[in-house]
């Protein structure tokens, strides 16, 4: 515990926006595992660039703002199967954030490898999902459908299906 309460202090002390109020956990304690191996370093690093910029222009411009008035999360969580930011957020910052949103469509929540397959979920008892081969024959293979189910369930994937067509 003591262990997990000092990282989130490192982590917050270095990304602010992290902070939740306590320090048991932080808001990328809320990015699914997959995202935070795949492309989770580099959200952090570039939301801090972007804030940092903003407000040092801001500063010389003597407006006089809280780094905190240009991000501040308010939630975070997995919509639709894609990453979705809650938050209060300057005009650049949405802009980083909309491009993670749509690069969690790109690489598994699971396992962080890039994505084969939309699932396309099931009257909302399974939920949209993106995922790579594997996770999704994992997934498959624990509720037992069959060949058939399987093919109705998912699509492959746009950004995979764009990926394919650039190696070709
Ligand atoms: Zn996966």
């Amino acid at each position: 515990m003591l262990k997990t309460y000092l990282n989130n202090v490192k982590l917050c002390l270095k990304y602010p926006f992290l902070f939740k109020g306590t320090l048991k956990e932080t808001w990328l304690d809320s990015i699914e595992d997959g995202w935070r191996r795949a492309f989770g370093n580099q959200l952090l690093y570039d939301l801090k660039e972007v804030i940092n910029a903003q407000y040092k222009e801001l500063k010389r411009n003597s407006v006089h703002v809280k780094k905190s008035d240009l991000f501040t999360i308010f939630d975070l969580r997995t919509y639709e199967g894609v990453l979705k930011f809650y938050a209060l957020a300057s005009k650049d910052v949405s802009e980083v954030l909309k491009k993670y949103s749509q690069l969690s469509k790109e690489y598994c929540h699971i396992c962080g490898q890039p994505v084969k397959y939309k699932h396309k979920g099931f009257c909302n008892i399974m939920p949209i999902e993106y995922v790579c081969k594997d996770c999704f024959n994992d997934y498959l293979d624990e509720y037992k459908f069959s060949a058939i189910e399987r093919r109705k369930l998912k699509t492959t994937c746009r950004a995979y299906k764009r990926k394919k067509k650039e190696a070709d």
